[in-house]
């Protein structure tokens, strides 16, 4: 068989393979020799007839090569060799002159050095070791011939000379396939030891890296390989057919599940699910399972990579969270709102009769207390806000805040909507009714609250929540606590309180406010018994502007004790200059809610009346029934106060509200005012006339004066007379007049 090519220096694969250890070779030798019992008889016959052996070599070639292109097998490895830069004819030459050195019987170190590096170059090359035995087979048969046959042979060493052939060629064979399996063993080894210190340093990286690898057999279904990590992370919980199994949270077991059959059906699946592992807190692991399958498509193995992802998770989250929260008070902000809006009426539209209620509420004193306390104060009031808000609203609704001092709610699905949602705003009125507390400081809110309907006012989220604005506004402008969306009313009161909201700080400053003073008659004597102030602004564009259309607006913005103050200030400092002779003339004031809530009133009058120089019994505070009762202990306690310092109390639009008669007899009220709106239609609704005439009734009962307000013409004079009301005041008296005119007015009355 082909020897080496001579020219060709040691391949790569030779340096490597340890075709290079040099030094075992001989040891062989000796053994062979034992074995076969070759001996220096045997050596000294083949070198007698060496040379006639050697004849015929020529024909034997051609043998040789026609033997080894027969093989297909062997066909191949030689084109192979030829592709590779090999001489098939050099080969075919090399392996001849190899067979003819065998004659000569040498079994010296050197030539079988020589027999063992054609072994390993077959293991190289390629050569199967039984292919050798065949060529030998046709050495041998060329040889026989010979030697039974050529007449040079003497007659007598026949049958040693065969003998010796055939264990010369006998051991050539041997020493080569030794070699060739020394040469196969020690790749073997060579490989095992780059395997070795491969597995080494791939142990040692997944020792040292945080994610997880395992890898489980199907058919056994046994772990193959955990790494360390895993091994840590498991704890003994190695043996389930998924590892780490049982440390996936419950509720994620499910997909779990799935997914592992995806891998078992040929298929990469990852993903992200909560790993409790040994009571610590829970984290987020992603897994991604690979499948490894034959060629046939078998899934044989799954490997798993586990990588803990919390902290990547934590982000995600906090950054989704940062897109639909309000920071300041944690519920969802006006993007998810309007989110939840869209999807509600979604749901509304596929189930007919079904509603949705859009709520905007507005906190009225926010921007107040924003002001003069700090945003940090703002910030709490919020926070305590949308605590009390949350605990109104259903798990259903959705709460949110819009955007500064406004707060929105969806409330889906709701049957008899209309009742439904007034619950909700009046028990969102009663979070918000009890105080505050900010720095141990009380604070009093309250709220103004508009609702749209799906599918009364609009079926779009853009619609229902800007009507919900304007119905919002609506309701501050008229201090309700909240109303429904109605079109036109809503647009113009909105535009009225943009219109005039900014305009409004300032005005004091500016000298825009005029007072008006209406007298009032006592109808007995005909006399003037005092006088009304009634605020007037004169506003550079719009001309002069009647107290309904700024004083809600004041309220909201808290302006309104400053303004207050000023009435008071003006109206007993112009009261002092008018002619009237005899004792002074009351001037009566009005005092709003909140102006009478705020702390300091008392103490405010009192210095007012002491700059003017003037007593107590000059003025006459006018309040409303509304005033009174939003907080009557305190209300009650004020007037106290003021009835000491002998200021006349007097309860303006009587009749209107929903005043609790046990409550006035206690109260030290002065004055009834019955609301001009019974006296229109006193003439022709018998039932004004005989409210006119309870109020009269009861004023006097209660010990109380009552005047009757809004007098326009004689006939109601007459009949207020008749009924015992006791003053008067209207347009049939005198209109509101500025302060000049109504000096002139008075002279001459
Ligand atoms: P009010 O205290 O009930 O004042 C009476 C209102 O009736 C005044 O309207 C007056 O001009 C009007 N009036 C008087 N006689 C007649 C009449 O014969 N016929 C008709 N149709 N109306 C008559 P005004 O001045 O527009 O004031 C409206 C309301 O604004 C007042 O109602 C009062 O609640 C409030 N207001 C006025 N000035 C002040 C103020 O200085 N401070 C506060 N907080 N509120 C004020
Ligand atoms: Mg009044
Ligand atoms: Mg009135």
């Amino acid at each position: 068989m082909p020897t080496p090519p001579k020219k060709r220096g040691r391949s790569k694969e030779e340096k490597r393979s340890g075709a290079r250890k040099k030094s075992s070779p001989s040891i062989v030798g000796k053994e062979f020799n034992y074995v076969l019992q070759l001996t220096e008889a045997d050596t000294r016959l083949l070198k007698r007839y060496q040379d006639v052996l050697a004849q015929g070599a020529a024909g034997f070639a051609e043998t040789s090569y026609n033997y080894l292109f027969d093989n297909p097998d062997i066909a191949d490895v030689m084109y192979a060799y030829e592709r590779d830069g090999g001489n098939i004819g050099e080969l075919v030459r090399g392996m001849l002159k190899h067979k003819l050195s065998l004659l000569k019987g040498d079994t010296g170190e050197k030539a079988t050095s020589h027999s063992e590096q054609i072994g390993r170059a077959h293991f190289r090359l390629g050569v199967k070791p039984v292919w050798t035995l065949g060529a030998y087979r046709l050495f041998m048969d060329h040889l026989q011939k010979l030697v039974a046959t050529d007449p040079q042979i003497a007659e007598q060493d026949r049958d040693a000379l065969e003998a010796a052939l055939i264990k010369m060629i006998l051991r050539d064979q041997g020493v080569m396939t030794e070699a060739y399996w020394r040469a196969a063993v020690e790749q073997l080894k060579d490989q095992r030891d780059e395997l070795g210190v491969e597995q080494n340093l791939a142990g040692e990286i997944l020792s040292h890296i945080p994610q997880l690898l395992w890898t489980v057999d199907i058919e056994s279904n046994r772990i193959t390989y955990a790494s360390p990590g895993t091994r840590d992370f498991c704890s003994g919980e190695l043996d389930a057919p998924i590892p780490c199994f049982y440390h996936v949270h419950g509720a994620e077991r499910e997909r779990v599940l799935t997914a592992w059959q995806q891998v078992i059906d040929g298929q990469s699946v990852q993903l992200e699910v909560r790993l409790a592992p040994d009571d610590s807190t829970e984290r987020w692991f992603r897994m991604a399972f690979y499948p490894a399958a034959n060629r046939r498509g078998r899934v044989l193995r799954v490997h798993c990579l586990m990588e803990d992802i919390t902290d990547m998770h934590s982000e995600r989250e906090r950054l989704e969270q940062l897109s639909t929260q309000d920071e300041v008070t944690g519920l969802a902000n006006r993007t998810l709102w309007y989110d939840r809006l869209a999807l509600a009426l979604a749901v509304a539209r596929r189930n007919p009769g079904a509603a949705v209620a859009v709520m905007v509420l507005d906190i009225n004193q926010f921007k107040m207390y924003n002001d003069s306390l700090g945003h940090e104060a703002g910030d709490e009031l919020l926070r305590q806000v949308a605590q009390r808000l949350q605990k109104v609203v259903r798990d259903t609704d959705t709460l949110a805040r819009l955007g500064g001092d406004e707060f929105g709610i969806v409330l889906p699905l709701l049957q008899d909507a209309e009742r439904a949602v007034e619950r909700v705003a009046s028990e969102v009125m009663n979070a918000l009714s009890a105080p505050f507390t900010y720095r141990q400081r009380e604070l009093c809110l309250s709220s103004a609250i508009g609702i749209s309907l799906y599918p009364q006012h609009g079926d779009e989220a853009g619609t229902l929540a800007s009507h919900a604005d304007s119905a919002m506004y609506r309701a501050k402008w008229n201090a309700a606590p909240y109303l429904f969306y109605e079109s036109e009313a809503a647009v113009s009161s909105a535009s009225e309180h943009l219109k005039f909201s900014g305009q409004l700080h300032g005005a004091l400053e500016r000298e825009e406010f005029e007072l008006y003073y209406q007298p009032k008659i006592d109808l007995d004597s005909g006399r003037i018994c005092g006088a009304e102030a009634l605020l007037r602004w004169q506003h550079p564009q719009q001309g002069l502007v009647l107290p309904g259309h700024f004083i809600p607006v004041a309220e909201q913005l808290g302006m309104i004790s400053p303004i207050t103050d000023w009435v008071l200030d003006t109206a007993l400092e112009q009261s002092k200059h008018w002619p009237v002779d005899g004792s002074p003339m009351p001037i009566s004031i009005n005092v709003s809610a909140r102006s009478f809530q705020s702390p300091g009133l008392v103490a405010r009058i009192k210095q007012s009346l002491q700059k003017a120089g003037l007593e107590g019994n000059c003025l006459e505070v006018e309040i409303t029934e509304g005033t009174l009762m939003t907080d009557l202990d305190a209300g009650a306690g004020i007037l106290q106060k003021l009835s000491e310092l002998g200021v006349s109390i007097a309860i303006d639009d009587f009749g209107t509200g929903y005043s609790s008669l046990s409550y006035l007899k206690r109260l030290p009220i002065d004055v009834l005012k019955i609301d001009q709106s019974f006296l229109e239609n006193m003439a022709g609704n018998p039932r004004d006339a005989a409210i006119v005439l309870s109020i009269i009734e009861l004023g006097h009962n209660l010990d109380c004066k009552v005047i009757a307000e809004g007098v326009e013409d004689e006939a109601v004079r007459l009949r207020l007379k008749e009924m015992g009301c006791d003053f008067v005041q209207g347009f049939h008296i005198s209109r509101p007049l500025p302060d000049a005119s109504f000096r002139e007015w008075l002279s001459r009355a």
